[in-house]
């Protein structure tokens, strides 16, 4: 494991905690890493030029050789437009001005880049939305080596009615990047100590807390703030990161404390997250046996088509990643259809040292390496897990 990982519990064991140096560390992230993103600028090798009309082969001809032009290329959406590549050292303002004085040219411009980006300040940390190759704490990233989430926003960007669980250690429900994207219980009233919705929990306004027995799934350990921003952080808000997804509604369930949770508060939060709706949840822990009601409550919560995501697990004792194939990691091993055991991988696509794998047990690979989320106390930090 290398030793700038923060490598906070991003599994916490349900029955023990494996060692200390599990336990939850902040630190700032850098405002560094955020320069090329929030620049703008052009393309420093290609220009546009669209010709007039009237233009003929061989004006366009001598106005590619004006500017050395290496290629062009056209589009058959605006007649008369090329893009030309410049060959090296080719000045981008030079070209433009050159272009434009030509009286067979009707304009020229920079090739601006544009952002598929959000406006949120550490877009340019969480390579795992957008990879461009951008340094992530040192590690040079390899363009594209991401989830292709901002194509995903083409398609669409969430929806703000999907109830996604997050069982964990809490999630701290004000924080200013998730505030807005927090489920509320539309039948309860927070802190009248009554049982508004009748659905046997009391003030229960943003999920349940199970290892308490309360209303309030206030985070202390910072691991469920931590996946919940990856999840869907409030998006364009120019504050903080982007989430995967812009909107939805993110149920908070604590059943995790400081030494872990047992796996009866846990079927109590997937009771409660299927009961109230979500037809997500996100399970970022691990440890002990196979337990036969987990599995018939994971099953049952399958019936009520819900998904239970899983991570599959950081090594065990000594941080190197297993074969879960061999030796099950549960619950992420739980050999359900609605089960999705997640392995970790970095931002050069390679699979995290620490993470678990298996060709038959493990789904998918996400990014888990140097993951820039929120964190408690209105915090960001980097983390690193299957989670
Ligand atoms: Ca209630
Ligand atoms: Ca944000």
């Amino acid at each position: 494991m290398r030793s700038r990982f923060i490598f906070v519990g991003l599994v916490s064991f349900v029955f023990l905690l494996m060692s200390g140096h599990l336990r939850a560390q902040a630190e700032e992230l850098p405002n560094v890493a955020l320069v090329p993103h929030a620049s703008g600028g052009y393309a420093p090798d290609s220009v546009l030029v669209k010709f007039k009309p009237s233009a003929n082969a061989s004006q366009k001809a001598r106005a590619r050789g004006l500017v050395n032009a290496a290629s062009r290329r056209g589009y058959g959406i605006v007649k008369n437009l090329e893009k030309l590549k410049l060959k090296p050292n080719q000045s981008v303002s030079r070209a433009v001005n050159r272009l434009s004085r030509l009286p067979f040219v009707e304009y020229a411009e920079p090739d601006y880049l544009v952002q598929a980006a959000t406006n949120d300040q550490y877009y340019g940390l969480v390579y795992a939305i957008e990879n461009t190759g951008q340094s992530i704490n040192g590690t040079t990233g390899v363009a594209d080596a991401d989830m292709d989430v901002v194509e995903a926003w083409s398609i669409q960007t969430g929806d703000p009615n999907l109830i996604i669980a997050v069982i964990d250690e809490g999630v701290q429900w004000d924080h200013p990047d998730l505030a807005n994207n927090m489920w509320r219980n539309p039948g309860e009233f927070a802190g009248n100590g009554i049982d508004d919705d009748g659905n046997g929990f009391v003030d229960d306004v943003y999920g349940y807390d199970f290892y308490s027995n309360d209303g309030d799934p206030m985070d202390e350990g910072g691991h469920g703030t931590h996946v919940a921003g990856t999840i869907c952080a409030d998006t364009n808000n120019s504050i903080g990161i982007a989430g995967v997804v812009h909107q939805c509604k993110i149920m908070a369930l604590r059943f995790l404390g400081p030494q872990g949770g047992s796996t009866s508060d846990g079927i109590a939060s997937l009771d409660y997250a299927v009961q109230m709706g979500a037809t997500i949840s996100n399970n970022s822990w691990g440890g002990g046996g196979f337990s036969q009601a987990l599995y018939d409550s994971i099953a049952a919560a399958r019936d009520a088509d819900h998904i239970f995501l899983a991570a599959a697990g950081n090594g065990g004792s000594d941080g190197i990643g297993d074969n879960n194939d061999s030796g099950p990691h549960y619950p992420s091993n739980y050999n359900l259809p609605n089960v999705v055991s997640v392995a970790a991988t970095d931002n050069r696509d390679q699979i995290a040292g620490f993470s678990n794998y298996g060709a038959v047990s493990v789904d998918i690979g996400a990014p888990g390496v140097d993951i820039a989320s929120t964190y408690i106390n209105d915090g960001y930090i980097w983390n690193s897990g299957t989670s």
